[in-house]
C-alpha cells in the first residue's frame, strides 16, 4: 500500500470531500479489523482513517498538498495538528512549507536549523497539552476455539482512565471562581516573534499557563487533582466475530482514554488469544483432528461418527483404509471471516491396535494370520507382530 493519502483512499488529488468520505467508508469496511482477516488489517485501517482525517480537514489538506507526504508526516510527528487553535497560524507559513524541500527537510543541515525550528513550533510543539485526542488503550482477552467458531459476545472489565465524574473533566469543581489568566490576558494564546532565515516570523501558540482556557480556576477538583481524569474499572461488552484467529485485534471506537477538552476519545484495542484445544489443531480456517478406528473398520470400511465444532457428522471410511490416512470434510472447519468459504476439517484416522482381547478374539486373529500363511506364536510377541502388520 502506498503511503500517499490520496493513493491510500484511491481518490484523485482534486477529489471532493464527499468523494473522499465515500472512498473512506468503502475502504474502512474492507479493512476494519473486526471483519478483515489480513494480518496487517489494523495497520491498513489506521492508515485509511488517518488519510481520511487529513484530507477532509481543509487546513490539513492544504498543508498536506503544499508539503508533500514526508514533510507533512515529519511536521506532524513533532506534536500533531490536534490543537485546532494552532491552525490559524498556518497562513503566514505557506511559503516556508514550500521551502522545506530544498533544505533537506526539517531538522536537516545544522546551518539551516532555523527552518526545522519553525516547523517544530508551528505544528504545536510549544502548544502545551492543548486539546489532544484520547490515547488508544490496549487489553487482551482469551477465548476458546469453540467461541471462535461460533462467534461470541464477551463481557470484560478494564481499568482505564475516564473523564472525572465530579468535575466533568474540567479539573475544577462547578461554581469555582475563575480569574483571567495573566499570561495571555484571557486570550488562551500567546504570540512569539522569531528571527529566522526567512525573516521575522510571528507565531501564536496555546498559552502554557492556562492551557488555552484563558482562565485559571481558584480551586482544583479534589477527586481528580485537577487533571480531569480518574482511573475506573469499566465493564464493557464486545462482539467477537465467528472465525476470528489467534492474535487478531478488535477495536472498540471511543472506548479508550478520554480526549482533552472535547477532543475525541481514543479507541480500545483488544488482542484476542485463542486457547489451545485438546482436540483440534488449527491452520488458518482449516482444522485437523485424529480419529481412532478399529482394525475391522479399517479392513471392511465403515461409517464413523466424528465430532466437529458444529456437531457430529458422519465420515465414510472406505474398505482397506491404512492407519494414518487423512480424509477431508469440506466446510467443517472454522467459518471464514469476510464471506469467503469456510475451512475444512481434516480427519486423520488411526487404527487402534487392541490391547485386551478375549479368547475368542485371540483365536480369530490367530486364524486370520494363519489363513494368510503367517506363523504366529501367540505366547510371545504376537502383539508386536500385529503392530508390525499395521
Ligand atoms: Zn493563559
Ligand atoms: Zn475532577
Amino acid at each position: 500500500m502506498s503511503e500517499d493519502f490520496y493513493d491510500i483512499l484511491g481518490v484523485s488529488r482534486d477529489a471532493s470531500e464527499e468523494e473522499i468520505e465515500q472512498a473512506y467508508r468503502q475502504k474502512a469496511t474492507e479493512y476494519h479489523p473486526d471483519v478483515s482477516d489480513e494480518p496487517d488489517a489494523e495497520e491498513k485501517f489506521k492508515k485509511i482513517k488517518k488519510a481520511k482525517e487529513v484530507l477532509t480537514d481543509e487546513e490539513k489538506r492544504q498543508a498536506y498538498d503544499r508539503m508533500g507526504h514526508d514533510q507533512f508526516e515529519q511536521a506532524e510527528k513533532r506534536g500533531g495538528f490536534e490543537d485546532g487553535r494552532g491552525g490559524g497560524a498556518g497562513g503566514p507559513f505557506g511559503g516556508a512549507g514550500g521551502a522545506g524541500g530544498p533544505f533537506g527537510g526539517a531538522g536537516g543541515g545544522g546551518g539551516m536549523g532555523g527552518i526545522g525550528d519553525i516547523f517544530e513550533e508551528f505544528f504545536g510543539g510549544g502548544g502545551g497539552r492543548g486539546s489532544r485526542a484520547g490515547k488508544d488503550l490496549r487489553t487482551r482477552m482469551e477465548i476458546t476455539l469453540q467461541e471462535a467458531y461460533e462467534g461470541t459476545t464477551k463481557e470484560f472489565t478494564a481499568a482505564r482512565p475516564e473523564r472525572c465524574g465530579e468535575c466533568g473533566g474540567r479539573g475544577y469543581p462547578r461554581g469555582t471562581d475563575v480569574r483571567t489568566c495573566p499570561q495571555c490576558n484571557g486570550r488562551g494564546q500567546v504570540r512569539q516573534v522569531q528571527q529566522t532565515p526567512l525573516g521575522r516570523v510571528q507565531q501564536t501558540t496555546t498559552c502554557p499557563d492556562c492551557e488555552g482556557e484563558g482562565e485559571i480556576p481558584e480551586e482544583s477538583c479534589a477527586v481528580c487533582d485537577g487533571s480531569g481524569i480518574t482511573r475506573e474499572e469499566a465493564t464493557l461488552t464486545v462482539d467477537v466475530p465467528a472465525g476470528i484467529e489467534d492474535g487478531q485485534t478488535l477495536r472498540m471506537d471511543g472506548e479508550g482514554a478520554p480526549g482533552e477538552r472535547g477532543a475525541p476519545d481514543g479507541d480500545l484495542l483488544i488482542d484476542v488469544e485463542i486457547a489451545d484445544s485438546d482436540r483440534y489443531e488449527r491452520d488458518g480456517a482449516d482444522l485437523h483432528v485424529t480419529e481412532p478406528i478399529s482394525f475391522p473398520q479399517a479392513v471392511f470400511g465403515d461409517t464413523v461418527r466424528v465430532d466437529t465444532l458444529g456437531g457430529t457428522v458422519e465420515l465414510d471410511v472406505p474398505a482397506g483404509t491404512q492407519s494414518g490416512e487423512t480424509f477431508r470434510l469440506r466446510g467443517k472447519g472454522m467459518p471464514k471471516l469476510r464471506g469467503r468459504r469456510d475451512g475444512d476439517l481434516f480427519v486423520q484416522v488411526r487404527v487402534v491396535t487392541p490391547e485386551n482381547l478375549n479368547d475368542e478374539q485371540k483365536e480369530a486373529l490367530q486364524a486370520f494370520a494363519e489363513a494368510g500363511g503367517e506363523e504366529v506364536d501367540v505366547s510371545e510377541g504376537f502383539f508386536e507382530k500385529l503392530n508390525d502388520f499395521f
